[in-house]
């Protein structure tokens, strides 16, 4: 391992700076405190300072060229409750909590950026991106529709997650798919309810949806090449009230993953066909809808491969993984890679014990911040 001299010493403040993201969570858009520190230190590093994008959102600039590059970090918490008593920066806002290290990720890339303002040399322009809502709401979306590529022009965009299925010390990049999309289905089936003794009366949608909940598994099992990967999963299953009425309605939800964006096409274009065939047999009515969500995480060639010798550099090689499997997770960094190419990598956090991602007792593993910020030194100016 060869970790970065100024980030090894930058250790205590990048700690601390991470400790008190934590203490003060913020979700989705309301990344108000989280925002104005970041912009704080970023202007006393000597950045170049770019306010309000998607409401929260923070860009710090240093000067460079010809290219110029954008590296970024997720700002927002979740809506859940801290179960770490003792832990002396426990969130302080009840219900929130930085149950995904998205405290730390602010805090690796505030370090780089200060190891980076202060240097001299050949460099890119770099901005540093820090983006609000990147849980459920899709707050990278939101700076690509207002317009972030035309603001910063950059040629391409790089991304760092925590890992605690890694090892600490370790790193993971791959060309292609690393996260999967994240779809919603929601499905309505009415019929005409009636005497449970006599159902020829009416119509079962409990049947109908019964038969539905496995249909939908052959868009899957049946129709997904096996060497490529998707999930359907039916979450939500209600109907009725009593043992002996036959509802009228019948109400599924459930969530899709594919690996591809035309897998994810298929799967939408197939279970809205097997729903309005399955309520035709059975003579009801299928309201149908699919919320995309997000599109599946695919780094380019080239920037996997500039992202994979920084990894290189300063895990060692034997720490750094590349043909580790990608996650049926999801991750909204895929609309920062549809617009430009990039690589977005996965730096270990694990630790014996250790509470995985969107766990009650999760907590960012402090000891990860200098290889995750050594990395991004390392990508803005090869060693
Ligand atoms: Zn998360
Ligand atoms: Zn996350």
């Amino acid at each position: 391992m060869q970790l970065d001299p100024d980030i090894l010493n930058l250790i205590p403040e990048m700690t601390a700076w991470r400790q008190d993201f934590h203490a003060h969570p913020e979700t989705a858009y309301q990344e108000h405190r989280t925002s104005a520190r970041i912009a704080e230190l970023l202007r006393s590093f000597g950045c170049e300072v770019t306010t309000g994008l998607a409401g929260t959102g923070v860009v710090g600039s240093l000067q460079g060229g010809p290219n110029s590059l954008m590296f970024r970090a997720d700002m927002d918490a979740l809506t859940m409750s801290e179960e770490n008593p003792g832990c002396p920066y426990r969130s302080r806002h009840e219900g929130k909590m930085h149950g995904c290290g998205h405290d730390g990720h602010m805090a690796m890339l505030l370090g780089a950026a200060k190891i980076l303002a202060g240097r001299e040399g050949n460099r890119p322009c770099l901005h540093f991106l820090f983006q609000p809502a990147e849980e459920n709401e899709a707050g990278a979306r939101k700076l690509v529709e207002e317009g972030l590529f035309q603001k910063f022009p950059v040629q391409a965009v790089f991304g760092l997650h925590n890992w605690p299925g890694l090892p600490a010390g370790e790193m993971a990049v791959r060309p292609g798919p690393m996260m999967a999309s994240c779809d919603l289905i929601e499905i309505e089936l009415r019929g005409k309810g009636t005497h449970a003794a006599m159902p020829h009366l009416g119509q079962d949608v409990v049947l109908a949806a019964a038969h539905l909940v496995t249909a939908v598994q052959a868009a899957v099992a049946r129709e997904t090449d096996p060497l490529d990967s998707a999930v359907v999963s039916i979450t939500r299953l209600q109907a009725g009230q009593t043992w002996n009425v036959m509802p009228a309605s019948a109400l599924l939800q459930g969530t899709v993953r594919a690996l591809k964006p035309e897998t994810q096409d298929r799967l939408e274009r197939r279970l809205r066909e097997i729903t309005d065939g399955l309520a035709a047999a059975f003579g009801i009515s299928a309201r149908f809808s699919y919320d995309r969500r997000y599109p599946p995480t695919i780094n380019s060639e080239a920037e996997s491969d500039l992202a994979h010798k920084a990894a290189q550099k300063v895990a060692g090689a034997p720490g750094v993984h590349a043909n580790l499997p990608p996650s049926m997770g999801a991750e909204d960094f895929a609309f920062l890679l549809r617009e430009k190419p990039g690589a977005y990598a996965w730096l270990g956090t694990g630790k014996a014990g250790a509470a995985n991602l969107h766990h009650p007792s999760y907590d960012f593993n402090d000891a990860a911040l200098a290889l995750g910020a050594s990395w991004w030194v390392e990508l803005a100016q090869p060693s």
